[in-house]
């Protein structure tokens, strides 16, 4: 089956048949359970964005184009509660600090603790930290989507609209020092959407019903050897790349998420502790995996260089974010914005190794290294997306040899 990638990767010693079995056997179901999770499912984002690169646009009639975002009633209360939007639970001096910003009290009243802590968070809350552009979730344009009732799928958003978007996302490319590393995450990325639309495609509509299911002939006419000219594989191989760059980083942040000041929290207590739990499993199955993808390589070269390499990514990441307001479906751009979020989640991991290393382990020191709860959530569905890519991939290859007896 021209879908059956086989072999070692290239600039990986892992081999495509390795990451099957674990991602299809052990990391799938146990990610699927997680991102069901109240903490996971509700996601915050600013879909009114305008589109800072071009004006002519419009947006998708389409109605499977639409999302649906939350009424206020259907998010939990711990989520609201903006003293919470960092998951840490050692978080009386960030309640404080936020009461304190509010008011525009940071003076004499506060312990000098409370603005350490302060100007900690202020620190992190620095977009120079970043690899991408994070929406304002305080602003009353950001809303809560809950991201299982708008599933990934397909929406009919294509033509030179689409094109333009991919277009102007490969194009940023020239800016980067290591251009085959980011052209292949792009195009994991870009993969990953394709085989979704595939496998969650329109098949039947009528006044009643829409029945959605997969599209072997939409996956055949986007990745098949023959008819891509023989892209189609090198592109689903582009996808096993960026999974294991985004496994990556799950296992290297696994001291972050140990730390007992945090916590998943809505405001459950139970529940929270339950996936907090399903977390560090999850993530202590991402550190084992044996054949890790060895970033070193990629990031290699001497110090002034790798600085170089690491503002190259950011700069590049941080547009490829912005051009995410520009996409006119805005199914795509939730799940667009989401992904890139993700992958630049996990770059800002992957860059970050010093600091993650010598994070304090006590519970009530602000590590210098943080994640907000946006960061959080777009990192694991990210990743849950290509998980679930590689799944399918599995289901599409059944699929095609049931065709053939
Ligand atoms: P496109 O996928 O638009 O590709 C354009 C060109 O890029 C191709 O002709 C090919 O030369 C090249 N190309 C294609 N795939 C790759 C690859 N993996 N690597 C390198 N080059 C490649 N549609 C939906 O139905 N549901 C969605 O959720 C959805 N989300 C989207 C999110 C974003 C951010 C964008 C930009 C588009 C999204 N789309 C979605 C649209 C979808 O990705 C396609 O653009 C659309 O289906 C038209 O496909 P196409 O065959 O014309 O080629």
């Amino acid at each position: 089956c021209f879908c059956q990638v086989t072999g070692t990767l290239d600039d990986c010693a892992c081999d495509v048949e390795t990451i099957d079995r674990f991602n299809n056997k052990e990391i799938f179901p146990k990610l699927q359970k997680l991102l069901s999770s109240d903490y996971f499912r509700f996601y915050k984002v600013n879909l009114n964005n305008p589109c800072p690169f071009w004006t002519d646009h419009s947006q998708c009639g389409l109605k499977y184009c639409a999302v649906k975002p939350c009424t206020p009633g259907e998010v939990p209360e711990g989520l609201k509660s903006s003293s919470y939007k960092y998951s840490e639970a050692a978080s009386q001096d960030l309640e404080e600090c936020e009461k304190a910003e509010k008011l525009g009290a940071v003076n004499g009243s506060l312990s000098d603790e409370t603005r350490q802590a302060l100007q900690e968070w202020k620190k992190h809350d620095d977009e120079s930290d970043r690899f991408c552009m994070l929406d304002d979730v305080d602003s009353p344009e950001s809303q809560y989507v809950d991201l299982l009732l708008n599933p990934e799928r397909f929406t009919g958003y294509k033509g030179p609209e689409a094109w333009r978007i991919w277009n102007s996302i490969y194009e940023e490319n020239c800016l980067c020092v290591e251009k085959r590393a980011f052209f292949r995450l792009i195009s994991g990325l870009h993969a990953s959407i394709n085989i979704h639309l595939s496998a969650r495609y329109l098949l039947d509509e009528n006044w009643f019903e829409m029945k959605w299911g997969h599209n072997v002939s939409e996956f055949q006419l986007r990745f098949d050897k023959e008819l891509t000219e023989g892209e189609g594989p090198k592109r689903l191989r582009n996808l096993y790349f960026l999974y294991l760059i985004e496994l990556r980083a799950l296992a290297k942040i696994l001291p972050y998420f140990e730390r007992p000041a945090f916590h998943l929290y809505t405001g459950q207590p139970t529940e929270d502790n339950e996936k907090k739990k399903l977390l560090l499993e999850l993530l202590h199955m991402a550190k084992s995996f044996p054949l890790h993808f060895d970033e070193t390589a990629l990031f290699a070269g001497n110090k002034k260089e790798a600085i170089k390499l690491k503002e190259d990514f950011k700069l590049t990441f941080k547009n490829i974010s912005r051009v995410m307001d520009c996409v006119e479906c805005f199914k795509c751009r939730l799940w667009g914005k989401l992904q890139t979020q993700g992958l630049g989640t996990a770059l800002k991991i992957l860059f970050s190794e010093r600091q993650i290393e010598a994070m304090p382990n006590t519970s009530n020191t602000n590590p210098s290294f943080q994640l907000s709860r946006q960061e959080i959530v777009s990192l694991f569905n990210a990743f849950g997306r290509i998980s679930t890519s590689v799944r399918e991939l599995d289901n599409f290859r059944s699929l095609l040899s049931n065709l053939k007896q």
